[in-house]
């Protein structure tokens, strides 16, 4: 079915790691859905660089359902390069982005879509209003997430909203343009501001397969977030430093005190606490300061942090091409 670019009006970004056992059912639910728009849709599988059967089967799928679009990424950069990486090479007027896990209904999209159109929104978010399906400790890690998040970037963070949105393309220009490499998007979209509404669902749980988010990820995603929104933790550096020099000068008066008394033997202790404690000092604030120096290098460097190893809609393979966003293997 040939299609004109431009009139594309929908497309649908789902990044893929490892997703073989979940094809099926995402293409049996999501398809329906699109087609029941009778709109001009494609759907964009980013392949993040699996190591199971997940790219032929979609490859095979593709026979079967021409708006189905394939792009792979020569190797696994992550969830957020995967999702940036389909993004920004997404056609439709509107943009969706979702998981392959079917833990966000698909049915929602055209909630999505109308709503935009109605009210004439850029962004649209998914929030979830039930999370009984996550563990507890996910549910406990994400909403630690999102309340520090919302302190960082301001109260325009929707809680609870996940990579589940429709965006449209001029959303996605300005993300574009940024010459951000640690670019986590929910943080970003909502910086972006334009205007937003929300589609209310309930998290389902992972149809098939295993999380692809274990505990590492996740800090790495926490680290990325706040580092590229605040400079708030170097001002513990500060506060720690005020701290220590008021009880630096504590002590001093206590030492001259006891020199002045001669009972300069015993406070064994007190020196002992006190070198601990700087000592401690020190390296928490060295370590705080490598964290943004390190990201300075990174971005720097302006390594791009994926490859487009193929893409269906240009159907040969293409070059090597370099695109921002976060850092190979950092989470969402
Ligand atoms: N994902 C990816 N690259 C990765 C890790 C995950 O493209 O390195 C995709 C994964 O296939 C899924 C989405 O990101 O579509 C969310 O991952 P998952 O559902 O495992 O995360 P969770 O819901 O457990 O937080
Ligand atoms: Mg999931």
């Amino acid at each position: 079915m040939a299609m004109d670019k431009t009139d594309l009006t929908l497309s649908v970004v789902i990044p893929m790691y490892n997703e073989e056992a979940v094809i099926g059912l995402l293409a049996g639910r999501l398809r329906p859905v699109l087609d029941g728009l009778n709109e001009p849709y494609e759907v964009v599988a980013v392949d993040d660089g699996s190591s199971d059967t997940t790219f032929p089967t979609l490859v095979g799928l593709r026979r079967s359902w021409p708006q189905l679009r394939v792009v792979r990424l020569r190797r696994n950069s992550g969830h957020q390069a995967a999702l940036t990486a389909g993004l920004f090479r997404a056609r439709g007027a509107y943009v969706v982005s979702i998981d392959a896990d079917l833990q966000d209904p698909p049915e929602k999209i055209p909630e999505m879509l109308s709503l935009a159109r109605e009210k004439q929104l850029d962004i649209v978010y998914g929030v979830r209003n039930d999370r009984t399906t996550d563990t507890r400790f996910k549910r406990w890690t994400a909403s630690g997430y999102y309340r520090m998040m919302r302190r960082l970037v301001g109260n325009g963070v929707p809680s609870n909203a996940g990579d589940f949105r429709l965006l449209s393309q001029a959303t996605i220009d300005v993300l574009r343009q940024l010459p951000e490499r640690t670019g986590v998007l929910r943080l970003l979209v909502p910086w972006v501001g334009f205007p937003s509404g929300e589609v209310v669902y309930a998290r389902e749980e992972r149809a098939a397969g295993r999380t692809k988010y274990p505990l590492h990820k996740m800090l790495l995603l926490a680290a990325d977030s706040v580092t590229s929104f605040s400079a708030a933790p170097l001002r513990i550096a500060t506060l720690l430093g005020i701290g220590g020099v008021v009880l630096c000068t504590a002590l001093a008066v206590i030492g001259f005190f006891a020199y002045l008394t001669s009972s300069t033997v015993s406070g064994w202790a007190s020196l002992y606490v006190a070198v601990l404690f700087l000592g401690a000092v020190q390296l928490l604030c060295l370590g705080l300061l490598g964290e943004y120096v390190g990201r300075i290098y990174t971005a720097v460097q302006g390594r791009p942090s994926y490859f487009i190893g193929y893409d269906s809609a240009e159907e040969e393979p293409t070059q090597a091409e370099p695109v921002l966003s976060g850092p190979g293997g950092t989470g969402r």
